[in-house]
C-alpha cells in the first residue's frame, strides 16, 4: 500500500511539474504577445433596452497566438492576473479600445474591464487621464467596468482610484453583480454608474423562477437606488421582451450582437449623430 501510494506520488507530482512547466511556458508566450501585440480586441455592442438601440460597446480581449489560434480571455486573464502580466494587457487594451472608439463617427460609449489588480495600481488614474488626452476620447465616452473582488485587495486604493476616475468624467459600472459574497456592500460603499446583472441569472429568465425573482429584485434595487441596471447575456426574444416590461436600461448579449472585431461595426458606428 506504501509503494502505491508513492508510486502515486511520483505520478502526481509529475503531473504538477508538467502543470507548472505549462503554466510557465504560457506565461512567457503571453508576455511576448503582449509586446507583439499578438492580440484584438471584439466589441459587444450594449442597446437601450426600450427600442434595442445601439449606445456603446465592451471591449473583450482574445489573444491571437501564432498556431493555438484564438484564445479567449477566461484562458489567459487569470494568469496575466496572477503574474502581473495584467497590468501591461490592461493598459494595451485601455489604450486600444480609446483610440479605436476616437475614430468612431457617433460618440458611443465604450465600456473596458478593469481588473483587481489594475484597480489597486496607485497610478491607474493617471495612466487613464494620459490615455485619453492621447487618443483624444472624451471620459464622457469611457466606462471602466470593475468587479467586487476588484475593491478587496486595498479597499482604501482602489475605492480612491474609483473616486478620482469618476471626477475625471469617467463612468464606473459593477460587473458580476450578484455572484460575489457582498454585491450589497459594495453597492453602498461607492456610487456607482451602472448595475451589470450577470448572465448566470439573465440566462435563467422563464427557466428558473428563483433566477427571475433575483433580477427583478436587481432591477428594482437599480430604481430605488437610481442606477441603470444593464442586463448581459440576453440570448433570447423572450429574455428581452421581459426585461423591457421590467424596466431595465440596457441589454447586453447574443440577442443584440456578438463581440465583433472593430472593422466589422461600422453599420453602428458610422453616420449621423442622432
Ligand atoms: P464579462 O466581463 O462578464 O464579459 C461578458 C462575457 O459574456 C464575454 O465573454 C461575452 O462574450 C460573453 N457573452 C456576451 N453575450 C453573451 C450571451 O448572450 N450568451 C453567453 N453565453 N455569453 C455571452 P468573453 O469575451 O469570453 O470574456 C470573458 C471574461 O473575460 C469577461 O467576462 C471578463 O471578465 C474577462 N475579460 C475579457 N476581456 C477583458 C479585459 O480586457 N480585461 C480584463 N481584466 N478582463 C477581461
Ligand atoms: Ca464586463
Ligand atoms: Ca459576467
Ligand atoms: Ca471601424
Amino acid at each position: 500500500a506504501k509503494e502505491n501510494g508513492r508510486g502515486a506520488y511520483r505520478f502526481f507530482k509529475r503531473e504538477m511539474d508538467e502543470t507548472i512547466r505549462e503554466r510557465r511556458n504560457l506565461a512567457r508566450e503571453l508576455r511576448q504577445a503582449i509586446v507583439d501585440e499578438d492580440l484584438v480586441v471584439h466589441y459587444q455592442p450594449q442597446a437601450r433596452a426600450s427600442d434595442s438601440q445601439i449606445c456603446g460597446f465592451e471591449a473583450l480581449v482574445r489573444w491571437k497566438h501564432p498556431t493555438r489560434g484564438m484564445i479567449p480571455p477566461l484562458d489567459f486573464i487569470p494568469l496575466a492576473e496572477e503574474t502581473g502580466l495584467i497590468i501591461p494587457l490592461g493598459e494595451w487594451v485601455l489604450r486600444k479600445s480609446c483610440e479605436e472608439a476616437a475614430g468612431w463617427d457617433r460618440p458611443l460609449s465604450i465600456a473596458v474591464n478593469l481588473s483587481p489588480l489594475q484597480l489597486n495600481q496607485a497610478n491607474l488614474p493617471t495612466i487613464v487621464h494620459e490615455i485619453l488626452i492621447q487618443t483624444g476620447l472624451s471620459p464622457a465616452r469611457l466606462e471602466l467596468e470593475v468587479t467586487e473582488s476588484a475593491l478587496f485587495k486595498d479597499y482604501q486604493r482602489a475605492l480612491d482610484n474609483l473616486r478620482r476616475l469618476k471626477a475625471m468624467g469617467v463612468r464606473i459600472a459593477m460587473d458580476d453583480f450578484g455572484t460575489g459574497f457582498s454585491s450589497l456592500s459594495t453597492l453602498q460603499s461607492f456610487p456607482f454608474d451602472k448595475i451589470k446583472v450577470d448572465k448566470s441569472f439573465v440566462e435563467n429568465i422563464h427557466r428558473d423562477e428563483r433566477a427571475t425573482v433575483i433580477v427583478k429584485a436587481v432591477l428594482g434595487l437599480g430604481r430605488s437606488l437610481d442606477i441603470p441596471v444593464v442586463a448581459e447575456g440576453v440570448e433570447t426574444p423572450e429574455q428581452l421582451e421581459f426585461l423591457r416590461g421590467e424596466d431595465c436600461a440596457e441589454v447586453q448579449g447574443y440577442a443584440i450582437g456578438r463581440p465583433a472585431p472593430a472593422d466589422t461595426l461600422s453599420a453602428w458606428t458610422c453616420g449621423v449623430v442622432e
